[in-house]
């Protein structure tokens, strides 16, 4: 469903031209349209296609043309052209919180700011305050916003930076003809948050590289260029930095831009007890190279069996890799199934069918549809006729939809208590229960382990939710005592979730690791609200490997029938 991207365009649109000082009804108008289509339950390609998108008030022709356009080409002409009508670096300033487009424009007109660099210098001149509405308060206030800004832009989470680098990389592919493009750097180990985008390329001819790279669209400001390297801000103040680098040197370069440091240093470590140097430009006995080329080729000559990037954390890896100890990490292609997805029931935007049909996409043997119980107000719990309702559904899902099974599941609040918000004769019924915290965050460690035990003597419990209830970013974990969670969830067989939500990753590679180690199953599972989101099965089996994990570790690995004879435990 495109409705986001395309609400987020007119809104761009409104914001440019607010920044060139339009009249307020053109940019309101655009705004409205912007509104209308994000609020819109139905898939905004369907409308058009069939013209009632026509009947929405506030939608004329043009618009709709616009919406044609955009979901015939990915683009919209008004769009790119009013884009190149105003400086690159201005959409940056847009992120600066309590600063709008009203602002900028005036701040560009009166004292040619084009970027944060030149916004910081106008703030601290004296002329700024000779602008209408522009008081010492408010000057305050924009600096306030800019820290904020650039403490915020120091670490996204990999599932919101993760598409502009793998898109970036693909660009510079097509641009430059070269295969040999890759991420490198924490995207690479799989890192849950990210500084900055790391790149590296292959070619002896590095300058049309360096070139192609500064001219991609996305890029906003070129910090640097030079002959074998440059720097680049990109919209939403992430900074990325490509290295090109000749064939003899790629796989050590490689392995030193993706790291971790830890980890490098243990690799230097080695060589040097072995005689020789590693650097980023090979590995030398001597003054002669004796690998360099490829990751493997430094790796073997260092006495090691290849080490996935994502153990590269100096946790042992090196060691283990030395005797030839390190696991089989899971794959993504080992996963058999989705243990928890919410439907438009609850607060998913996806029908069951929808989602039965993206997980058969997926190869999937399974998915199960876990929406919220009806104390979670928020999110449209189900009562227990919605969920009897539900369970009909999915029974007809199954019948229309062939080649997957949909099982039926809930994720049960854990209320504060410690008692499930469905009896057990309701959680009986069920395929899959998932049980998770959704309130009370504020409770001592006590009383949240002790509610979560509670939940995992359970015996229609299956997999606790998010154990930990962190948001990257934005709410720490609860206190919660893991070791107790773990040591029952080992005793009566409850698997504990690695939620792959981008903000969540919870279980973190960490306590994934601790919980294995511990004889815990791990189901990871994505949370998924919409069927778009479902990709993100990929972050939590990164998750999953960087945590040391085996497919054997993992409960949506089993086939159905082993999973159902788990799951149906007494
Ligand atoms: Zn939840
Ligand atoms: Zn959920």
């Amino acid at each position: 469903m495109k409705n986001q991207e395309i609400a987020d365009i007119f809104g761009r649109l409104a914001d440019i031209l607010e920044i060139r000082g339009e009249e307020f009804f053109r940019v309101n108008t655009y705004r409205k349209v912007a509104r209308i289509i994000e609020d819109l339950s139905a898939d905004v390609a369907d409308l058009v296609e069939s013209g009632e998108i026509l009947d929405i008030r506030g939608i004329g022709k043009g618009t709709v043309a616009g919406i044609e356009e955009y979901l015939e080409t990915g683009g919209m002409r008004r769009y790119e052209e009013a884009r190149k009508s105003i400086p690159k670096g201005l959409a940056e300033l847009l992120s600066v919180p309590g600063l709008g487009p009203k602002t900028i424009g005036l701040l560009w007109r009166e004292f040619d700011v084009k970027s944060i660099k030149s916004l910081k210098r106008t703030l601290r001149g004296k002329k700024i305050l000779e602008l209408p509405g522009m008081g010492p308060k408010k000057v305050e206030n924009i600096e306030a916003g800019i820290r904020v800004y650039e403490s915020r832009s120091g670490r996204l989470t990999l599932g919101t930076v993760l598409p502009a680098a793998l898109a970036t990389v693909a660009e510079l592919r097509v641009a430059t003809g070269i295969d040999e493009i890759e991420v490198a750097g924490s995207i690479r180990r799989w890192r849950e948050t990210i500084g900055d985008i790391d790149i590296l390329a292959l070619s002896s001819k590095p300058a049309p590289v360096i070139k192609a790279f500064t001219e991609l669209p996305r890029v906003v400001e070129v910090l640097a260029a030079g002959t074998t390297k440059a720097s680049v801000r990109v919209s939403d103040g992430l900074q990325m930095d490509l290295r090109v680098v000749p064939p003899s040197v790629y796989g050590a370069a490689l392995m030193y831009f993706t790291g971790s440091q830890a980890h490098n240093v243990r690799l230097r470590g080695l060589a040097q007890s072995k005689g020789l140097k590693l650097s980023e430009y090979g590995l030398f006995k001597g003054e002669r190279r004796i690998a360099g080329r490829t990751e493997e080729g430094v790796q073997k000559k260092l006495g090691l069996e290849f080490i996935a990037p994502e153990l590269r954390e100096d946790r042992g890896e090196v060691e283990a890799a030395l005797t030839g100890e390190l696991p089989g990490l899971v794959e993504l292609g080992d996963i058999r199934g989705d243990l928890h997805v919410h439907s438009n029931y609850s607060d998913g935007h996806s029908t069951i069918e929808e989602v039965a049909r993206a997980a058969k996409a997926r190869g999937y043997m399974y998915v199960s549809i876990n929406d919220h119980s009806r104390s979670l107000g928020v999110a449209h719990g189900l009562t227990i006729e919605r969920l009897l309702e539900q369970e009909e559904e999915i029974a007809r899902v199954n019948q229309r939809v062939k080649g997957i099974t949909v099982l039926s599941g809930t994720e049960v609040d854990i209320l504060s208590d410690g008692s499930l918000d469905f009896p057990d004769d309701c959680l009986e019924r069920l395929d899959v229960v998932v049980a998770s915290i959704h309130s009370g965050f504020q409770q001592s460690e006590d009383k949240i382990t002790g509610r979560i035990l509670s939940a995992i003597r359970n015996p229609h419990v299956d997999i606790i939710g998010h154990p930990t209830g962190r948001l990257l970013g934005t709410r720490p974990a609860y206190d919660v005592d893991l070791e107790v969670v773990m040591a029952a969830a080992a005793d009566t067989g409850t698997a504990l979730e690695i939620n792959a939500y981008h903000e969540r990753l919870d279980l973190n590679d960490i306590n994934a690791r601790r919980a294995v180690e511990m004889g815990v199953r791990v189901a990871i599972s994505t949370d998924s609200h919409h069927v778009d989101q479902m990709w993100a099965m990929e972050l939590g089996v990164r998750t999953a490997r960087r945590g040391w994990l085996t497919s054997a570790n993992i409960l949506n690995a089993l086939t159905t029938k082993a999973l159902l004879k788990v799951l149906s435990r007494t």
